[in-house]
């Protein structure tokens, strides 16, 4: 009989608009293979350089609505005036594969998904000050001056809920950020409740007082 697999970890990343969790995420992929990323729908207008099915899947909001009436989201919520889901069944069919998980989120997603996947790590970044935040988003050039306001008013509310995260990371130099997203992710791999299944074997045999010897 084969041995049953161990079901993946999912994460949950999220933070102000700006502060690096997308370019974090992508290097954390790089990193470690056994990660994946959710790609959630959305409403909001395509960036240039972004793909659909690649950043985003790209959709209208009837298409949206259609989707929530038929419950196929795990969470959704509306951010900076668009709506923003994750899959329930790609997200539910890759933890079962084996595969962790995660999900770059906002804070009111990140709230459903507790609620329903208690299980979940979530992990809070913030960038090292709000001028730094304003020069990110001002220079990474993707979205027009009125849409980097409203990111900017909104990212004090996203961040009152850091407190709610189980971690904060502060990404001011990127390459100390990623290691910590990834040790906090080494570290969830080697607790015991997920060791003491993997390792049944030689903890069995360690703890065998028969003489061996
Ligand atoms: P960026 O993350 O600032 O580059 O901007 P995006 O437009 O990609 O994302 C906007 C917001 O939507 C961020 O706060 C994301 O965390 C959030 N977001 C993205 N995907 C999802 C999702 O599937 N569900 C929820 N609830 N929020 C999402
Ligand atoms: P988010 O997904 O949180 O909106 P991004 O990953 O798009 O943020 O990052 C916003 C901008 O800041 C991008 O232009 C990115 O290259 C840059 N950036 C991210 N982290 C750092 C860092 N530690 N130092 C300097 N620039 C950064
Ligand atoms: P952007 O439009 O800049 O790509 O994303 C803006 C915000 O939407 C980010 O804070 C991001 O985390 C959030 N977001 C992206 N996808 C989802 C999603 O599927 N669900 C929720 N709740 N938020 C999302």
């Amino acid at each position: 009989m084969s041995q049953p697999v161990e079901k993946g970890t999912l994460y949950v990343i999220s933070a102000p608009s700006g502060a690096g969790k997308t370019s974090l995420v992508a290097e954390m992929l790089k990193a470690d293979e056994q990660l994946g990323v959710s790609i959630s729908h959305t409403t909001r207008p395509m960036r240039p350089g972004e793909q659909d099915g690649v950043n985003y899947h790209f959709v209208s909001r009837t298409t949206f609505e259609a989707m929530i009436a038929r419950d196929e989201f795990l969470e959704h919520a509306d951010v900076f005036g668009n709506y923003y889901g994750t899959s329930q069944v790609w997200v539910e069919q890759t933890l079962a594969r084996g595969q962790d998980v995660i999900l770059e989120i906002d804070w009111q997603g990140a709230a459903q998904v507790r609620r329903l996947m208690p299980d979940c790590v979530s992990i809070f970044v913030v960038p090292p000050s709000a001028e730094v935040l304003r020069h990110r988003l001002t220079s990474r050039g993707t979205d027009a001056p009125d849409v980097v306001e409203r990111r900017l008013r909104e990212a004090s509310e996203e961040c009152r809920h850091a407190l709610e995260f189980d971690y904060l990371v502060v990404n001011d130099d990127f390459s100390v950020a990623l290691h910590q997203l990834l040790a906090i992710v080494a570290s969830q791999r080697l607790r015991m409740d997920r060791q003491e299944v993997r390792h049944a074997g030689l903890l069995s045999a360690l703890m065998d007082d028969s003489p061996s010897r």
